[in-house]
């Protein structure tokens, strides 16, 4: 992961409100593309530059062969009313140690998958076991990416709900664990159209976290279709049940005993 230093110089004399509404919105459209990880730092004005710093998966992602038609379109406008160019330059690496982007071809799978603390993006490749850039998935349209960052946000404030403990815990755990609730359809439906959309089979994480003997948790069958679906070992290091027809993954509860 890099952080970017986005900045434009202002040679006009155009309304600066709308430059710095326009630049922020800016910043959303590269967000839902994911050539920005969300959520975006707010970007700021300083003597006569727009100026945002940004968190990136490869150094290459803010490249303009990644542009949609709006960001391209809302960067033109920019560009004319401040009568200058966009630029943009890597500043430093992360110093955690991220995964990387993900180069395959063709991957065997991809996994949908994100908590509340994840930072980066949130398609998995199941080859590399590296992040997808999704700026690089031609193959899925704008709502396929509102679709796909609306599952991320609720994914998010479910598990931070479950997190804190206080407010609605029971009810964010099943809706990250019951592969019937309206999480899990939202997110099964983004996992079959991306599967349609890239013919790689993509699968779905369902949480378990039940305070349950280990022997039990392995006895635990696929929660959708009741079949078999312990691995002998681990997938990735980190999956232990894998569902091939229903396409869902799960871990052992980190709890069991
Ligand atoms: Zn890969
Ligand atoms: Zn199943």
């Amino acid at each position: 992961m890099y952080k970017q230093k986005l900045s434009i110089s202002i040679n006009s004399s155009f309304d600066r409100t709308k430059l710095c509404d326009e630049f922020e919105i800016l910043m959303s459209n590269l967000c839902k593309r994911g050539q920005i990880i969300g959520p975006y730092e707010t970007p700021f004005i300083a003597e006569n530059a727009l100026i945002a710093y940004q968190t990136t998966l490869e150094d290459t992602s803010l490249s303009e062969k990644y542009y949609d038609e709006y960001t391209a379109k809302r960067i033109g406008d920019i560009e004319n009313w401040c009568n200058s160019t966009l630029r943009t330059e890597v500043i430093g690496k992360a110093i955690s140690d991220h995964r990387g982007a993900c180069q395959c071809k063709k991957p065997d799978f991809y996994v949908l998958f994100t908590h509340a603390l994840n930072d980066t993006g949130f398609l998995e490749c199941g080859t590399c076991n590296q992040i997808v850039p999704l700026y690089k998935l031609a193959q899925l349209n704008y709502d396929d990416r509102h679709e796909m960052l609306s599952w991320e946000t609720n994914y998010k404030s479910c598990d931070n709900l479950q997190l804190n403990c206080t407010v609605g815990e029971k009810w964010a755990t099943m809706q990250m664990s019951d592969p019937k609730s309206s999480l899990s359809k939202q997110g099964t439906a983004i996992c079959q159209r991306i599967w349609e959309a890239t013919e790689i089979p993509t699968y779905y994480y369902l949480h378990n976290y039940r305070r349950i003997s280990l022997q039990k948790d392995k006895e635990r069958l696929c929660p959708s279709c009741h079949g078999n679906w312990l691995l002998k070992k681990p997938l990735l290091d980190f999956y232990n049940f894998k569902c091939e027809k229903c396409k869902l993954l799960s871990t052992f509860s980190p709890v069991a005993f």
